[in-house]
């Protein structure tokens, strides 16, 4: 109830950011830190950018590579509860390669992330709420890469196009995706395993492909009131996006060209629609990316939007860093 009341109050789209710690090589090649976390429990954060300069962003909130899984679900859960209430919810982690989108997202089977940790609170509630309301709970895993939409469940041979189409009463969907119905906890985790294994199938680089392709899971919610036979359906999208960065311009050719052009696109498609949202125009334009016209249902309206800003705190990273806090301002 409050959270509905503070999204009122804010409008319909948060942005958490999230910083890593240095790794091992970063620590060994004698890189320093440029972030400042001071009023990170205030939601601020300083680039310390060169000389004595810093710029300061704010943000809903502002991790420091302190804060743990647990912690960044505790701030996330209100979202994902309100899909059980009937309302379509955006979770999406944005940023370059190697700042922790999947950490967040996906996690590892020691640090579950957001995905299975939603999953899990779905199921916690719909459970305490057994008294009046049944649920029937059933999640997707695409992925879009080059623009073009891969089913990760679909098994055998999958040579149809898959295309995105609206029905009739508006709801965005894509006709022969495998929508796998999960009754607990202990399926998702071998539906969330055989999505992310999927995405190696037909790549001899699986990090590199995951880092230049989009992959988002799906989980669809139909509650019916048993009090009073009322049905909702509802979606919630969890997206782990392509990575941020500018190629190097020497780098870019032929095949690699084309994907670099599709994730600039799609991104920049992005960064389009949340900033026409947050401005409240009257045309917002879905339907320049393949990621947007999926994400259309959970994305404005009375949708709820979360965007997870994942940055290094390494001086070498430092243009990348400030490109993606850019990008997250758009949305404020
Ligand atoms: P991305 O998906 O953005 O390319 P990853 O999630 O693969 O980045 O993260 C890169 C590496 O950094 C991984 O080894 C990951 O486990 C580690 N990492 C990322 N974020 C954190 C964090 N907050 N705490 C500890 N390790 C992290
Ligand atoms: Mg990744």
């Amino acid at each position: 109830k409050l959270f509905n009341e503070v999204q009122e109050a804010k409008g319909n789209i948060r942005v958490f950011c999230r910083c890593r710690p240095l790794n091992k090589a970063e620590i060994s090649a004698g890189c320093s830190t440029v972030v400042d976390f001071d009023a990170a429990k205030d939601g601020c954060l300083g680039i310390l950018a060169t000389g004595s300069s810093k710029k300061s962003f704010r943000f809903d909130r502002v991790y420091t590579p302190k804060d743990d899984q647990v912690d960044v679900f505790a701030d996330a859960s209100s979202m994902v509860i309100s899909v059980l209430d009937g309302y379509n919810v955006c979770i999406f982690a944005y940023g370059q390669t190697g700042t922790g989108k999947t950490f967040t997202m996906e996690g590892t089977e020691l640090n579950r992330g957001v995905n299975y940790r939603t999953l899990e609170l779905l199921f916690e509630v719909s459970k305490q709420r057994s008294d009046t309301f049944s649920y029937d709970i059933s999640v997707s895993v695409l992925e879009v890469y080059n623009e073009q939409i891969r089913d990760l469940l679909a098994t055998g041979p999958t040579s149809k196009r898959l295309e995105i189409k609206q029905a009739s009463e508006g709801s965005h969907h894509v006709p022969g995706v495998v929508e796998a119905k999960v009754e607990n906890i202990k399926e998702v985790w071998d539906v969330l395993q055989a999505g992310s294994n999927a995405r190696a199938v037909g790549s001899n680089n699986v990090n590199e492909h995951s880092s230049r392709s989009h992959c988002m899971l799906s989980i669809m919610v139909k509650a019916k009131n048993l009090l009073n036979g009322e049905c909702t359906k509802s979606k919630l999208w969890l997206v782990d996006l392509a990575g941020s960065e500018r190629l190097a311009k020497t780098d870019v050719q032929g095949e690699r060209l084309k994907e670099a052009q599709n994730i600039n696109r799609s991104l920049s498609a992005l960064g389009d629609v949340i900033s026409a949202l947050a401005a409240k125009s009257s045309h917002i334009p879905y339907r320049n990316s393949k990621l947007t016209h999926l994400l259309q249902d959970s994305l404005g309206g009375d949708a709820k939007t979360l965007m997870f800003v994942q940055i290094s705190p390494s001086d070498q990273d430092l243009g990348e860093t400030l490109s993606s806090l850019n990008f997250a301002t758009r949305a404020r």
